[in-house]
């Protein structure tokens, strides 16, 4: 295509929401064939919410505080963290009763932990505890598996080394992401999900959406060598991804396209930022650079 031709398109691009970094992005999106999506935030809203909080080893008159007491230990740590599980956790717990935080650490697509008033706290998925030498009981598997069971994305609070609470969250899927999906098929693309979310949920919202690809439990280095394993059997790859998880796999796609109410890091690693909300951009995007580059398949 000639440089006006793609300059025109990047114009038009920014009329539709479609951000596109450079020439390259316009030419990288003529050819893909395939479209990996990140789950959280990107087919979903990510705007999350606590729905139900168990407190392992608590009963009767004492299971009330104890919940209050995990949910508020949590909140206080995921309250430095930008993650939608960490925003939804955080805002369930006025700030006037979170405490004090020291020695935080995230670890991306895993979960957080530092110490919380003089206790170590760890929050985040199953697989991440238990890399911390923490037990997961029959309880707290139990709490897991009737999340899983709903669809629902839950994690493990470790309160003192041990397993202490499973805070449950729902989420929604975006209002235009079936549309989206189907624009994206027509345009013959193939959708396969990626998600560092468990199995069962991942499942549920694939169901939802049509999608039979399914990728799920991946940590951030897998959603890299998931795409690298799509490129590998000969596939053009575009990733869509809202997280600092995502950053990674979005550079190493053949086109990243962030969502614009994710990360900064998503933002910078990607190709084309999406600027509405929703996926819709990422169908419009392939679309206006088949039409820019005199391609009609
Ligand atoms: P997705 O790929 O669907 O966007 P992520 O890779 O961001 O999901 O997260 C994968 C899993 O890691 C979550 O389902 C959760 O179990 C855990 N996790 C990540 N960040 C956090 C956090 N800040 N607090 C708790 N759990 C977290
Ligand atoms: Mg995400």
């Amino acid at each position: 295509a000639t440089p006006v031709a793609l300059l025109v398109g990047t114009g038009r691009g920014a009329r539709l929401g479609i951000l596109i970094t450079g020439p390259d992005a316009l030419e990288a999106a003529k050819g893909i064939d395939t479209i990996v999506l990140d789950k959280t935030g990107t087919l979903t809203t990510g705007r999350l919410a606590v729905s139900t909080v168990v407190a392992v080893g608590a009963e009767g008159a004492s299971d009330a505080n104890a919940r209050d007491e995990v949910l508020r230990l949590a909140a206080s740590l995921e309250a430095a963290s930008q993650h939608p599980i960490a925003r939804a956790i955080a805002a369930a717990v006025p700030i006037d009763r979170r405490t004090e935080v020291r020695d935080f650490r995230s670890r991306d697509g895993l979960g957080v932990e530092g110490t919380v008033a003089g206790t170590a706290v760890a929050v985040g998925r199953a697989s991440f505890i238990e890399s911390l030498d923490v037990d997961l009981d029959e309880e707290t598997t139990r709490a897991l598996a009737a999340s899983a069971a709903e669809g629902r994305t839950a994690v493990v609070v470790a309160i003192g080394g041990r397993a202490r609470g499973v805070v449950e969250l729902s989420d929604t899927v975006r209002p235009d992401t079936p549309d989206a999906i189907a624009a994206l098929r027509g345009l013959g693309l193939e959708p396969v999900m990626l998600t560092g979310d468990a199995e069962a949920v991942a499942r549920r919202v694939a169901a939802e959406l049509g999608i039979t690809r399914v990728v799920s439990d991946v940590v951030p280095e897998g959603k890299v060598e998931e795409i690298r394993r799509l490129q590998g059997e000969g596939r053009s790859v575009a990733m869509v991804g809202d997280g600092v998880n995502d950053a990674a796999a979005l550079a190493a796609a053949d086109l990243g396209m962030a969502m614009g109410g994710g990360t900064d890091a998503a933002m910078h690693a990607a190709d084309i930022t999406l600027v509405r909300d929703g996926l819709t951009g990422a169908a419009d995007a392939v679309a206006l650079s088949r039409r820019t580059l005199g391609i009609i398949r």
